[in-house]
């Protein structure tokens, strides 16, 4: 046995689980993929976490997290984790680079970007195709960029790639955004963001590096190219759990099933934040699941 337990994840759930593991004296591992501090850390402002009345930037407030977590003892390593083997009273847990047997899981591995599935996608990923404008905004000073999705996180991307590029084109494939208002009545004022709706991306274009989008009328069936630099597809999310499912019980959609506890299907294991089936996905909640895992293991190891 080398931990008593592995949080697979690193943003607010993981962490906020870490914290209270390591309270509780339990050897505990965090396990992070690609992004320490999750979609959180990828947020360029947080304001409605309580305690930070002004807002805080997503990365600051994750350094937050991760630095009392480590106060308390955790241990966390950059590692990408494929696979559990349910060994009973035992889980052995394979990362990319090791492997590791724990007596309790924590899945805390949130959300990913959904992709376009689109020709030029995958080829240009990179090299103009990106799934995050607070990441890799900052490349493309005074380009032209296009984003697509409708949601909240498109239109906040754009109005801070407003910022940075040359222009912004926002590209969503219907008449109706559910954006927030406020939100997108400033993308709407900004001279630099221009709207196009019911415009759907048909394909990806360029030489080594994106050079133009094209779009059609989902109406009309006319097609247009724009020509840009980036590509920023913000479509919304899918759960990160292919690595389990099969293993514990999940709903239509890949979300992990769990009691109000955190439990789920499979004793010691549990689950916590965006992973878990429930309706709204939040910092805020993440960190309430995170707390609650972190209170259900300790209560399991002891039992
Ligand atoms: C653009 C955007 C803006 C947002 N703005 C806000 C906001 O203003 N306020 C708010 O409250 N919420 C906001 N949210 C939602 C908030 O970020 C999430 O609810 C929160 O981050 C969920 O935390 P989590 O720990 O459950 O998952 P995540 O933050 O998704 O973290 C998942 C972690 O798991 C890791 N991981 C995934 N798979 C593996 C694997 N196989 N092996 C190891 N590690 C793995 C990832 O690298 C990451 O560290 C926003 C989300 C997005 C995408």
């Amino acid at each position: 046995m080398d931990y008593d337990v592995v949080i697979i994840g690193g943003g607010p759930a993981g962490l906020t689980a870490a914290i209270y593991t390591c309270r509780a004296n339990l050897k505990t591992l965090v396990l992070v993929g690609e992004v320490l501090g999750g979609n959180a850390a990828l947020t360029d402002r947080i304001d409605n976490y309580p305690g930070f009345p002004e807002g805080i930037e997503g990365p600051d407030l994750m350094g937050r997290f991760r630095r009392q977590a480590e106060n308390f003892g955790a241990e966390i390593k950059m590692e990408e984790v494929v696979r559990i083997e349910d060994l009973g009273s035992l889980k052995k847990i394979v990362a990319e680079t090791g492997e590791y047997v724990c007596r309790a899981v924590i899945l805390a591995m949130g959300a990913k970007r959904r992709k376009l599935n689109v020709k030029g996608e995958e080829e240009f990923l990179g090299r103009g195709v990106s799934y995050c404008a607070t990441c890799d905004g900052a490349f493309f000073g005074k380009s032209p960029v296009a984003i697509v999705g409708g949601g909240d996180s498109a239109v906040k991307e754009a109005l801070y790639m407003a910022d940075i590029a040359s222009k912004v084109y926002i590209i969503n494939w219907m008449e109706e955004f559910t954006a927030n208002q406020k939100d997108l009545k400033k993308a709407y004022d900004n001279d630099k963001i221009e709207i196009k709706v019911n415009k759907e991306v048909t394909a990806v274009n360029g030489d080594s590096l994106l050079t133009s989008v094209t779009i059609k009328d989902v109406l009309t069936g006319e097609e247009e190219i724009l020509p840009v630099e980036g590509l920023f597809i913000s479509i919304g999310l899918t759960a990160a759990s292919d690595f389990v499912k099969g293993l514990v019980e999940t709903d239509e959609d890949g979300y992990v099933i769990t009691d109000e506890n955190m439990h789920t299907s499979i004793p010691g294991i549990f689950a916590a934040g965006d992973i878990r089936s429930k309706k709204w996905r939040q910092v805020a909640n993440a960190v309430g699941d995170g707390a609650m895992a972190g209170i259900s293991v300790t209560e399991y190891l002891k039992e």
